[in-house]
């Protein structure tokens, strides 16, 4: 090897400040122009596979400055927009500005937040981002925890924690194998699907969750949720855990957590809550009232790539006593040799949770928590809600919408045909069929994205606000567009 080597992969500074000033000025001309862009250019897997070309690996390298423009082209012009003031689906946020910097910084340092050793002031930066979210949502300070990859995760590493908390001692080292009664958790059923990955990932089997049913308000049961918990014991089974959601992914609906902590005390049950959508908004004080009982948690998910707008991926898992989380995870290899300390300080994440080496997504949630604090979240999510409650209203007011659900950001509703006669047979499966295609339609069309909900069998299209850039123009257009475009499919679909 020669003297001097010549990485093909390293960028000169000046090249990397060219590159880099243009990948800036063009992303900050996407940002400015995004209202009047299409949500989704809506082409077909198809086209954009034309669109890459069928090439294989290649062999030889190609300019940065060629490749990135290529990149930020492709990008551009063909994708999705969760950033677009008119998209409103699933649960994406707006990427802060903030976060996408963060990012940048995050990976041009590149400290591994595996080990305190090898990202010292990242480690210190993760452990005030966390304590900030658990001041955030209104719980103690002294809860622990640790950035993850999204809400899912979030719930794994609480849900594998709580297990272990909860199992006879020799889990770790037997297994499963370990108790000889079968342990069971308990959510609503509305819950998530993370709740049966946990269980099919952790060796309990989907039939270890017993899926409570809702009241009338869609929240769980709670004497249901008991009946069930008894049943249980009489089965000579062992309920470890309930999981309670603040904020469920359909309707918004925040289940009555306060009651589910007292019989998470009578029973002695680990009390999760999965905050992934909603739990932010417990920075409202009015709203307050809504998440009593959030403090009494032993662990909850939320997911600062949602309603705290950090740009993907960013969950957070949160425990009452952290010791719990290093019951779970920690491990002593002799390969590390991480633990020598002088103030018995140092904290190694690889020991908080499922990742060994693990990126610095803190940063992001960290610059945006500065940049507007808590008083800035509370205006922006009071006004997402508002936002919400007034897609409602007009639904509730306009003679070709039906308004189904609000609750918190999300609201449900549906196209209802004024020219729609009553005398069609099957008239809900009619309407049913007409906004499922309303749906599809809508999501292709580039002009809104919304997506469904299925809310008392009734087929709907849901709007989730947790976009810091739609205004109420927007939601004004968002009715236009859905009744003009339901009358268009109902009449495709009436004439057949
Ligand atoms: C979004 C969501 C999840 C999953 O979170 P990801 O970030 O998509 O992994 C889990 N639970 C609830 C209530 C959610 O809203």
């Amino acid at each position: 090897m020669r003297d001097n080597r010549e990485p093909l992969i390293e960028i000169s500074q000046e090249e990397f400040k060219t590159i880099g000033y243009e990948l800036i000025d063009r992303i900050a001309g996407l940002m400015d122009s995004i209202d009047k862009t299409r949500v989704t250019p809506g082409e077909t897997p198809k086209k954009l596979q034309h669109l890459l070309g069928h090439t294989s690996l290649p062999e030889n390298g190609s300019p940065a400055e060629e490749i990135i423009s290529r990149a930020s082209e492709l990008l551009i012009n063909h994708s999705l927009f969760n950033g677009h003031p008119k998209f409103m689906g699933y649960i994406t946020s707006s990427p802060a500005p903030i976060g996408m910097l963060g990012d940048l910084l995050a990976s041009a340092i590149n400290p591994n937040v595996g080990a305190q050793i090898l990202s010292p002031i990242a480690t210190e930066i993760e452990k005030q981002t966390v304590q900030w979210l658990a001041e955030f949502i209104g719980v103690s300070p002294n809860y622990g925890g640790l950035l993850v990859s999204g809400g899912n995760m979030a719930n794994f590493t609480a849900f594998l924690a709580a297990r272990t908390a909860k199992a006879p001692k020799g889990i770790k080292e037997e297994g499963l194998a370990s108790s000889s009664k079968k342990m069971i958790a308990y959510c609503s059923k509305t819950t998530h699907t993370w709740i049966e990955k946990a269980t099919v990932l952790f060796g309990h089997g989907s039939k270890s969750v017993r899926w409570i049913p809702t009241d009338s308000l869609n929240k769980m049961d709670n004497d249901l949720l008991e009946q069930a918990i008894n049943n249980d014991l009489k089965e000579g089974h062992q309920p470890f855990m309930v999981v309670g959601t603040a904020g469920d992914v359909s309707t918004g609906v925040v289940d009555n957590l306060n009651a589910i902590a007292g019989i998470c005390r009578i029973y002695d049950l680990w009390f999760h809550i999965d905050g992934a959508y909603g739990i932010p908004a417990a920075v409202i004080p009015e709203l307050q009232p809504m998440f009593e009982g959030v403090k009494e948690a032993d662990s909850i998910a939320l997911d600062p790539h949602k309603w705290l707008y950090a740009p993907l991926e960013a969950g957070c898992t949160l425990v009452k006593n952290p010791q719990h989380l290093i019951d779970a995870y920690s491990s002593h290899p002799e390969y590390y040799n991480f633990s020598k300390n002088d103030e018995g300080a140092s904290q190694n994440y690889y020991e908080f949770g499922l990742q060994n080496s693990r990126g610095f997504r803190a940063l992001k949630v960290w610059l945006a928590l500065q940049q507007v604090g808590r008083n800035g979240y509370v205006k922006m999510i009071n006004e997402d809600i508002e936002l919400a409650e007034l897609l409602f209203e007009l639904a509730e007011n306009h003679s070709e919408l039906e308004a189904i659900s609000q609750n918190l950001s999300i609201t449900t509703f549906r196209y209802v045909p004024r020219a729609y006669t009553s005398d069609i047979e099957n008239h809900e499966t009619y309407l049913n069929t007409l906004n499922e295609a309303l749906v599809d339609e809508l999501q292709q069309g580039g002009e809104v994205f919304l997506s469904n909900a299925i809310v008392k069998d009734k087929y709907c299209l849901r709007g989730c606000i947790v976009n810091f850039r739609t205004s109420k123009k927007d939601i004004e257009e968002i009715v236009e567009i859905v009744v003009k475009q339901g009358e268009k499919i109902h009449n495709r679909l009436y004439e057949k």
